[in-house]
């Protein structure tokens, strides 16, 4: 059997490497950061050039089904391979870690409803963690920002007053209440990421009664299966039909 697992996340790797060498498993990988983390087994970097070329690749791999374990926020791969895999009738699961649960966070549907809250509230000390592509909103917030992501966010993307730690989780509760301490970080804005690897922050906020502002997922297409565990999504491959 041979499947296209399209990743970039734990999850993904995980499920490569509880696939292989059983299952021949192509992982794909946007090729966003200049050193991933790779999974075992084949790899490919790069998009696909949209639905067209997405549809190009599939037919000429000839896969028996499409693992999509993508970030929960990568909302454009997984509405490209959603429709695609319905279109060719090829079966199709998206692994999806299950979100955190909000708490006393104030929830809302963008970067930039984030950065509104950050203005109305006043917050002039906040720890940016919604990575590389999600500074830009924060532009013209009159605050200071300790913004980690993985890779510089583009300078153009700045807000002018910042710091930047570039870092990759996992993080611990321990190191998390120190850089919000050492830092006087007086408001924490994440995505709902979900996970243990980057959860510490939000226990760690907690801890010193920091406000926290959390940007909900994206809605995943209508009608697709999802799973929330790499197992689960080992029993969906090891029962999907082969072509
Ligand atoms: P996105 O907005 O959904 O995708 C933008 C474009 O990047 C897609 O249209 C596709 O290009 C390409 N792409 C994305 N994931 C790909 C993959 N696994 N393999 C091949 N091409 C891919 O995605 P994103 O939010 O930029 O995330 C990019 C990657 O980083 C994903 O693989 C995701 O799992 C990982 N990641 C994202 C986040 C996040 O917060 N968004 C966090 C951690 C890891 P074409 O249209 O040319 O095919």
């Amino acid at each position: 059997m041979r499947i296209l697992l399209l990743g970039g996340t734990s999850e993904a790797r995980a499920l490569a490497a509880l696939l292989h060498p059983h299952v021949e498993v192509i992982s794909s990988l946007a090729g966003r950061v200049p050193d991933p983390a790779l999974p075992v087994g084949q790899v490919r970097i790069g998009g696909f050039g949209g639905v067209d070329g997405l549809r190009d690749w599939l037919l000429g791999a000839g896969v028996d089904a499409v693992v999509d374990a993508t970030h929960p926020f990568a909302a454009t791969i997984t509405a490209n391979a959603a429709v695609v895999c319905r279109e060719l009738e090829v079966p199709y699961l998206v692994l999806v870690r299950p979100a955190w649960p909000a708490g006393d966070a104030a929830v809302v549907d963008s970067d930039i409803q984030a950065a509104k809250v950050v203005v109305e509230k006043g917050f002039s000390r906040v720890f940016l963690t919604t990575g590389r592509s999600g500074t830009t909103a924060f532009k013209d917030a009159d605050a200071w920002f300790l913004i980690r992501a993985v890779t510089a966010p583009d300078p153009h993307d700045l807000p002018s007053q910042h710091k930047i730690l570039l870092s990759r989780g996992p993080y611990h509760y321990e190191n998390e209440l120190i850089v919000l301490r050492e830092h006087r970080i007086d408001a924490l804005v994440t995505k709902n990421s979900g996970g243990a690897m980057t959860r510490p922050k939000l226990d760690a906020a907690a801890a010193l009664g920091i406000p926290v502002i959390m940007v909900d997922r994206p809605p995943l297409p209508d009608g697709v299966h999802t799973v929330a565990t790499v197992d689960d999504a080992v029993l969906w491959v090891s029962s999907a039909p082969r072509s």
